[in-house]
């Protein structure tokens, strides 16, 4: 009988043999695909040219969406459909609005579109949504009561070409003053937003911030009197809903202006140039809620992470 054997049978030298070497690549720059900006492309940008990159030019990694990225999209649609419905927030109509907007918020928390990692994260998300709507019709209410006015856009596609390069983007919402003919930008926010005006400005004068300059300029051109650009924070279900308001001064108008010019240079750089090297974000903070962080070899690692390694 043969005896067992553990040594592999060896193969014959004949019959492989040794791949050549690897060269290393040839590193070549990368241009961009010529199309439409945003201006939370350059946003982006501004944050962390890395995560630019992987979201603009490679459109390949997959952005696997979060709690809180679904909790915004949903409260944005769900506002939407309700100022669809009610243009000219009327105090007399105050029990309906609250219903209505409760039945909306139901309506796209209950969509299997939104994405949610279980049902009980789902169910949370939908009651902090609720209570915060709660604040909003508060918040709205009043105002109607101080200066009537008719919600005039909703999600409002906004063109704007800057310097001969194609901006695009969506307005929230937008309301002309029943009085005065005047508008007012708005755009919801519900994650983290500059506390103040001052802090907004400050932000657009430094080149990081771009989205109400850029909805100022887009809706300015067509003759509208844009007197005033408002973001409204949507995060907090506790406190009451206080917009951030840029009312538009000769000052203001000079940093608008500024990033404006910022815009069109970029976009030539970005669009006419190419880049060896989009560098990461300096401050760990931007990676917070990155969906590129399992790819990003070079992240800026926070002290905490630093010290358990
Ligand atoms: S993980 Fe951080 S450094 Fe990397 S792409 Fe995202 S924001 Fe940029």
């Amino acid at each position: 009988m043969q005896p067992l054997t553990c040594v592999p049978q060896l193969m014959s030298q004949e019959s492989f043999r040794l791949a050549d070497p690897v060269q290393p690549e040839v590193p070549t720059s990368v241009r961009t695909p010529r199309r439409a900006l945003s201006a939370s492309s350059l946003n982006a940008y501004a944050t962390c040219e890395r995560k630019w990159y992987f979201r603009y030019v490679c459109n390949v990694v997959d952005d696997p969406g979060s709690s809180a990225a679904s909790y915004g999209t949903a409260f944005h649609e769900a506002l939407e459909a309700f100022h669809k419905v009610y243009m000219r927030p009327n105090p007399a109509e105050e029990t309906a609005m609250r219903r209505d907007l409760a039945a909306q918020l139901d309506r796209v928390f209950a969509d299997p579109d939104a994405k949610f990692s279980h049902a009980v994260e789902r169910e949370l998300q939908r009651r902090r949504a609720i209570r915060t709507a709660e604040r909003y019709i508060d918040w709205l209410l009043a105002e109607a009561r101080l200066h009537p006015f008719t919600v005039v856009g909703c999600e409002a596609h906004a063109p704007l070409a800057i310097d001969g390069y194609d901006f695009t983007g969506y307005i929230d919402r937008i309301d002309r003053d029943d009085t005065t003919g005047d508008v007012t930008i708005y755009d919801y926010k519900t994650g983290s937003i500059a506390e103040s005006a001052k802090e907004y400005l400050t932000d657009v004068r430094a080149g990081t911030e771009f989205q109400l300059p850029f909805y100022y300029y887009a809706r300015s051109q067509s003759g509208e009197k844009v007197v005033r650009l408002s973001l409204i924070p949507l995060k907090d279900s506790l406190t009451p809903v206080r917009p951030v308001a840029i009312e538009i001064t000769p000052l203001v108008e000079k940093d608008l202006d500024k990033a404006r010019t910022r815009m069109g240079k970029l976009a030539a750089t970005l669009i006419e140039g190419s880049q060896d090297v989009y560098r990461v974000a300096t401050d760990p903070d931007a990676c917070t809620y990155c969906a590129y962080t399992l790819s990003c070899r070079n992240r800026p690692v926070p002290a905490d992470e630093k010290f358990g390694r």
